[in-house]
């Protein structure tokens, strides 16, 4: 993407309101129908930093990640495209995102701990990877169950964070 123009600025606004209506913890281009490299994040970690933003044309450097099975506790994610469910995932402890924002300036977060699991998330999405895709077997069958009760990721089924009521 060049084009850093009103139209992009336009819709990080509505991303970072969607985001917020929802209320999640980041949101991608293409979770909003938009096949764009962007996603925004909205985090405040536990020295209360808040870490906020949104990165354009991101590249994601990670550390090794974990094998054996995740934690259920202190590893379970959920998706804004995967309403009301969470499953434990592994992630890399440190990730280096980066991006330019929307000014075209380019910068750099050394992320660890669930920031760094953030913007793994969000940019697995703007390759279309959902976190259920990569779950471990078992739980990869759980999600793929719960996506398919509730016809998540059907075209003609979505949600608007705020507006719909998902218990409805
Ligand atoms: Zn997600």
């Amino acid at each position: 993407m060049t084009e850093f123009d009103d139209g992009l600025r336009s819709l990080v606004a509505n991303m970072f309101d969607t985001m917020e209506a929802a209320p999640g913890v980041g949101l991608a281009a293409p979770q909003v129908g938009v096949a764009l490299r962007v996603f925004v994040y909205n985090w405040v970690d536990d020295d209360d930093v808040l870490w906020r933003g949104v990165a354009i044309n991101p590249e994601l450097w990670i550390s090794p990640t974990a094998i054996g099975p995740a934690d259920e506790d202190t590893e379970s994610e959920g998706c804004l495209s995967i309403p009301g469910e969470r499953f434990p995932l592994h992630r890399a402890d440190l990730a280096i995102l980066t991006a330019v924002d929307l000014d075209g300036t380019p910068f750099e977060i050394r992320a660890e701990g669930w920031l760094a699991r953030i913007f793994q998330h969000e940019y697995d999405h703007l390759d279309g990877i959902l976190y259920a895709d990569r779950l471990e077997h078992k739980l990869a069958r759980a999600a793929a169950k719960a996506i398919r009760k509730n016809g998540w990721g059907e075209l003609d089924i979505a949600w608007t964070p705020g507006v719909d009521d998902l218990e409805g």
